[in-house]
């Protein structure tokens, strides 16, 4: 297996260079040029496993070019000891149907951590094959979760630098404070004056310019990409669909019998496209269900064909799904018109130029096989909250409410209600203000407060990580415009 660009398929290489590299040099992104079928068998074996074994035996196939001792120490460092329980996704069953797949037991409480545990092992390996002792220098733009998740993996990790971008109006006070306080010699945050998209695109503008590049590997430097265009973030979110359809297949042998649906609360189109990856290895998915908050650019999108980013930007009770520009949508669009690169190329520059594209006949006939997609706003995340903890005393955060709402409509409008996976991204406790409203009109005065109230009114347990943040301190304060990234790049790094 070869990783080819999304813009340009005659650019062709390992798994090991795509990684340590984030981003091919036009601009596309990487993807497996094929991609493993499981049978049976193969999902008889992973049934017998454990988490870790599952994540071996599926990356396995996309790092080729990794030994199998190289496997076993990133799998090993990443998942050991690192989350608060023996199965690091555990599902919840709500009713018949409904099973929550909950990812947020990581050191920082989001779904982020299940690949950003992983990245710092599989790009340090990477880059040792690679990139002849350079350093990596790991560039991240973030609607609040990935940043510190990336922090938190990478921190303290030999032959890399780590700097970090958020949207300083953009991120929940526990995401900042989370961030702000991070440990590390060699980690930097940075806020912007701007929203997550101007994040975004301020990184990949850095990345790709020859003039930065050059100017990189004359200190000995290299950028790489902890962002989900990075293909070591992606792969291991494939693991656990893989994982979870494992699990339920375990609980009760004929359940799936007619397949299941996923539900996924999207923003940069990474976690749902880890799922279609899942379905297209064997994973025996249905209906791939978008949901989206307020900024509804995807659901327009799966629903007529037709992205269009030129609209109000929202700023919403789900922060990290406050995205406008879904980058991952580009490798699901490179799948869809059968890795017609040119064709990619086209509608990406479509998108940066005028902001909106409209997808072919064969790729709409595409995503209306595959996708489903709604959204919902903020008064009916609150409400979603409130009715799953009063209905059935579970309590979820309001990204993974948004897929709850999400799939609530689904279930309404085609009739349809088959066992469905819905990918919980986030503990409530990182959105505790929010997630409050939902269950009691009392609001307290400060943010921990709020956490400590919720748990009491709840009878949930605060996470330790969060309990750990109250006492932390605030290390970065730095605010810088968007227009003055590469300075604040340039500063950390001490390069002149
Ligand atoms: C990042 C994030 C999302 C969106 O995931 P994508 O892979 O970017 O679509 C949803 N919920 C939470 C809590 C997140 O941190």
């Amino acid at each position: 297996m070869n990783y080819i660009s999304t813009r340009d398929k005659s650019v062709k290489v390992t798994a090991a260079k795509a990684i340590a590299q984030g981003i091919s040099n036009e601009g596309g992104l990487f993807v497996p040029d094929s991609f493993p079928s499981f049978t049976k068998n193969d999902f008889d074996k992973l049934c017998e496993m454990d988490y870790k074994g599952r994540a071996k035996y599926v990356l396995k196939f996309f790092l080729n070019d990794f030994t199998d001792e190289e496997i076993n120490y990133c799998v090993e460092g990443a998942y050991t000891g690192s989350f608060d329980n023996e199965q690091p996704a555990p599902i919840s069953l709500i009713g018949e149907n409904a099973n929550i797949l909950e990812l947020w037991h990581g050191p920082t409480c989001a779904f982020k951590d299940l690949a950003l545990q992983l990245l710092p092992y599989l790009l340090t390996t990477s880059a040792k094959k690679v990139n002849d002792g350079k350093k990596s220098v790991i560039l991240v733009a973030t609607s609040g979760d990935t940043g510190k998740a990336a922090l938190e993996g990478f921190k303290d990790v030999e032959n890399t630098e780590i700097i970090v971008f958020y949207p300083s109006e953009g991120v929940s006070p526990m995401q900042k404070l989370q961030m702000d306080s991070q440990k590390g010699e060699n980690v930097h945050v940075c806020a912007i004056k701007g929203n997550f998209d101007d994040a975004q695109t301020g990184v990949k503008k850095i990345f790709t310019d020859n003039a930065v590049k050059e100017k990189l590997a004359e200190n000995n430097m290299l950028f790489s990409s902890a962002n989900s265009i990075n293909w070591g973030r992606l792969a291991p979110q494939i693991v656990y669909y893989v994982s979870a359809y494992c699990d339920l297949l375990k609980r009760e042998g004929d359940y799936l019998k007619n397949g299941f649906n996923i539900v996924v609360p999207t923003g940069n189109f990474g976690n749902i496209l880890a799922a279609y990856y899942a379905k297209k290895m064997g994973v025996p998915v249905n209906k791939l269900i978008c949901a989206s908050n307020s900024n509804n650019v995807l659901t327009d999108f799966i629903r007529t064909g037709k992205y269009d980013r030129n609209r109000a930007f929202y700023t919403t009770v789900s922060p990290s799904m406050d995205i406008l520009i879904s980058s991952n949508l580009e490798r699901m669009l490179f799948e869809l018109c059968g890795n017609n690169d040119k064709e990619v190329s086209s509608m990406q520059a479509q998108l940066s130029n005028e902001g909106t594209f409209t997808v072919s006949d064969e790729i709409k006939n595409g995503i209306d096989k595959l996708f489903w997609a709604g959204c919902c706003d903020d008064a009916k995340t609150v409400a979603t909250i409130g009715k799953y903890f009063n209905e059935y005393g579970y309590l979820c955060d309001t990204h993974t409410a948004v897929a709850m709402n999400v799939y609530e409509q689904y279930v309404k409008e085609t009739g349809e209600d088959i066992p469905t996976v819905i990918a919980s991204t986030a503990s409530p406790y990182k959105f505790a203000k929010s997630v409050l409203s939902a269950v009691t009109e009392k609001q307290a005065e400060t943010e921990f407060d709020n956490v400590r109230l919720l748990s009491e009114l709840t009878s949930t347990e605060i996470p330790e990580p969060i309990k750990a943040l109250e006492n932390a301190t605030v290390r970065f304060n730095e605010v810088c415009e968007k227009q003055d990234m590469l300075k604040s790049v340039y500063n950390a790094l001490n390069i002149k």
